[in-house]
């Protein structure tokens, strides 16, 4: 499809951060056998607000160092001052990041006193151009291929994007979605809109009917007439579903591949099991 990129798709995954040292240990296992693709870096979620901004860290460090993977932190500056993002900023390129995922993030639902530092910003836009007065990183933003849910269109969600794609962002990464042609119309109005930058589209496969109202909820993704057809389908059947679920994933990342996507980014939800038999054929 025109407009977007045909050089070697690369691939990138998500992680979060684990709650305890057992969890962080297991994480790592999991990356270990991820490590048989050629992974164009892992990315580190980071807590909105930041909550686990320790956990953050720490994670990012023992991907670095453990399993010599190249890592893109997540930064969400809701809440946070500009002295907490620089303190941030110098703390991951004193461990020789060189990419960052520039996130405005939301209020933490669970702290009902929450107040923003006075200075904090209010957009990623805001904080991708602190960023580039500050940094040589390259900074990645994110995407709502179906509108983020608090905009009011696509047109003024296209507009904000642009926004943070002018104040320097280099890439830049989607939500979830499982229409494929929601992402391509996607990119066709970002192209239109003079967005030139690289698009990844964001993967999550749906391989269990209890994921299904958290990860609509979360993303707003319309499900396909086909995807619709395999959860029902399914129901009642917790096999058949994943299996069918890894099958509709691949179909998205053959027809996506084809269309000539620049990346495939996977939401690993810290499991490799998924990601390796859903990416095996096409990253071998
Ligand atoms: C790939 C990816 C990774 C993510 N990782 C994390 C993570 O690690 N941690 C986490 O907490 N969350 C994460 N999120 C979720 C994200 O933080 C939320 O979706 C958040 O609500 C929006 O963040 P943003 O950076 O897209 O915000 P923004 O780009 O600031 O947009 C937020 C809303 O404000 C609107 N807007 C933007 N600029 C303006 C303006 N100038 N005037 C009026 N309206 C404006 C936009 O249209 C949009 O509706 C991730 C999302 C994606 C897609």
């Amino acid at each position: 499809m025109k407009g977007i990129q045909t050089t070697r798709p690369l691939l990138s995954v998500e992680v979060f951060p684990p709650k305890t040292p057992e969890g962080v240990t297991t994480l790592l296992d999991e990356l270990e056998q991820l490590k048989r693709f050629p992974l164009e870096y892992v990315s580190v979620t980071y807590g909105a607000g930041g909550a686990n901004q320790d956990r953050s860290l720490t994670l990012t460090r023992l991907i670095l160092e453990e399993l010599d993977l190249p890592v893109m932190p997540h930064f969400t500056c809701v809440g946070s001052s500009r002295v907490v993002i620089l303190e941030f900023l110098r703390a991951m390129e004193s461990m020789g990041i060189t990419r960052i995922l520039a996130l405005r993030g939301d209020p933490p639902q669970d702290q009902t006193n929450y107040q923003p530092a006075a200075d904090a910003f209010r957009y990623a836009s805001d904080l991708v151009t602190f960023l580039r007065a500050h940094s040589t990183m390259q900074i990645a933003v994110a995407a709502y291929p179906e509108k983020h849910p608090q905009a009011e269109t696509l047109e003024t969600d296209m507009t904000h994007l642009r926004g943070k794609v002018d104040a320097g962002a280099c890439k830049i990464i989607t939500q979830l979605f499982y229409d494929n042609s929601r992402y391509l119309e996607f990119v066709a109005r970002a192209r239109r809109q003079g967005i030139t930058i690289p698009i990844i589209p964001g993967l999550l496969p749906l391989i269990q009917h209890q994921q299904i109202e958290k990860f609509v909820k979360l993303s707003q993704a319309s499900i396909p007439p086909a995807l619709m057809k395999i959860i029902a389908q399914t129901e009642g059947n917790d096999l058949a579903m994943k299996t069918a679920g890894m099958d509709f994933a691949r179909r998205q990342i053959r027809e996506l591949l084809a269309a000539g996507v620049p990346g495939i980014h996977f939401y690993t939800l810290n499991k490799s099991e998924i990601a390796l038999q859903v990416l095996d054929e096409f990253f071998p």
